[in-house]
């Protein structure tokens, strides 16, 4: 303490003790006991001063006492928290572990404290620990790469004897070949690359917080991400904590997501709609009648052509009970968007990957099952879409019609929703619309 604050730091760390990697729940339990005694002691003898206490969180990757640590911790008046022992976890690419230690780490810490990140030193990883709530790095990765001859890039490690191109124009590289940089002695040779390796941190950091400024800090992730299987593994993993991240995550944002695979099912702006639908939605009190239409390219979906050529169908049929047709449309990745909400963000504030995925596909029927199953339609008319969707749509409401004994009618359509179909909608919603409920 006192050699820190002679020396003038402004953000210090007590002196804790890092659990490890390979160390068993015994060794890592002494670890975290003896980290929160020493943490206490600090308190006891803190003087006033200037400096931005840092409390450290052990535990290695036994979550159980990463929660404990985190929490017993958070309880202490730090400033900001870190999390210990990830460097071994990365050199070893177990992002997918990392991803649970920071996670357990942050759900069981003061969210309005700023959690560091130990260790973390490689651009390819930084977005994803952004992205699951680290605000702060440090690291000698860029100066020990160097020494190795290792040449540090977004997307993850060169050696630089098997480099024909430098694929960066940091002020270093700009009018480099790597042929010439091995030419050079070895010390100028490190100082080369420990400048390149920090240049591409910096700019990695500048490009997250950028995204962060858009809303676009997922879709940098999951490029990212699929620069190796491990990080990608990783990322898959963030749809355990999908919820966590959602409770922590803006509703709104600047720009319009990017959905490329099931992976991004996890994306909080996905989980935020499927919370709020069933609980804070209520379909209009008239609505008897279900007409499922298929999501269109044009966005919002009611500004369709073919949604003005259905609209112009029950405009035409009996005044009397059109209030009862409810119009919701089914669209990945979302689920049941009523017609009402379509332009809500980010409901018309997106472009998808067709065609789509297994895993999406499913989603979305389950969504549309539990739709269906929770409000009080009393008949549901699904203009089916074969093309994107095949029979799934129409086996999902199929079978919840029949448990909640709902009438069910199909269209189906091979290319494009004709005249026919249309003619063929018109008779099925007069038919309904004649019934009694
Ligand atoms: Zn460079």
């Amino acid at each position: 303490m006192s050699i820190k604050k002679k020396i003038g730091s402004d953000i210090a760390t007590i002196l804790d003790i890092p659990t490890g990697w390979k160390v068993s729940h015994k060794h890592a339990k002494i670890t975290v006991t003896n980290t929160l005694l020493r943490a206490r002691e600090f308190f006891k003898t803190k003087t006033e001063d200037q400096i931005l206490w840092v409390g450290p969180v052990q535990g290695g990757r036994h979550l159980d006492l990463v929660k404990e640590s985190a929490k017993a911790i958070g309880k202490m008046p730090f400033q900001i928290h870190a999390l210990g022992s990830p460097t071994e976890v990365m050199e070893n690419y177990r992002f997918d572990v990392l991803t649970d230690m920071i996670l357990t780490a942050k759900q069981n810490l003061p969210t309005n404290r700023p959690l560091h990140l130990f260790g973390a030193g490689h651009p390819f990883m930084f977005s994803l620990a952004v992205a699951l709530g680290c605000d702060l790095f440090d690291s000698a990765a860029y100066a020990l790469y160097a020494r190795q001859n290792r040449y540090m890039t977004e997307n993850g490690t060169w050696q630089l004897t098997k480099l024909d191109f430098f694929p960066c124009s940091c002020p270093k590289c700009v009018n480099k070949t790597p042929k010439e940089v091995l030419n050079k002695s070895a010390k100028d040779r490190e100082i080369f690359l420990a400048e390149h390796n920090l240049f591409v941190c910096i700019a990695e950091l500048r490009r997250i917080k950028q995204a962060i400024r858009e809303g676009r800090l997922w879709e940098l992730v999951e490029m990212r991400t699929h620069a190796h299987p491990a990080l990608f593994s990783a990322f898959k993993k963030i749809k355990k904590q999908s919820e966590l991240i959602e409770k922590l995550s803006p509703t709104i944002k600047k720009r319009g997501l990017f959905f490329f695979s099931s992976a991004g099912l996890a994306r909080p702006e996905i989980v935020h709609y499927r919370n709020k639908i069933l609980k804070n939605y209520q379909p209009p009190n008239y609505s008897k009648i279900l007409l499922l239409l298929p999501q269109t390219r044009k966005k919002p979906y009611h500004k369709a052509h073919i949604f003005k050529k259905i609209k112009k169908i029950i405009k035409n049929i009996s005044e009397k009970n059109r209030d009862t047709i409810h119009i919701c449309f089914y669209a990945a990745p979302f689920g049941i968007i009523p017609i009402e909400l379509d332009e809500i963000y980010p409901l018309s504030q997106n472009e998808i990957t067709f065609p789509l995925d297994y895993e999406t596909k499913e989603y979305v029927t389950i969504q549309i099952s539990e739709y269906i199953k929770h409000f009080h339609y009393k008949t549901v008319i699904l203009l089916n879409d074969p093309v994107h969707w095949d029979s799934k749509v129409t086996k999902t409401c199929k079978k919840i019609c029949k448990i909640k004994k709902l009438k069910f009618e199909e269209l189906s359509t091979k290319t494009e929703i004709n005249k026919d179909i249309l003619a063929c909608l018109e008779n099925i919603l007069k038919k309904h619309l004649s019934d009694k409920y």
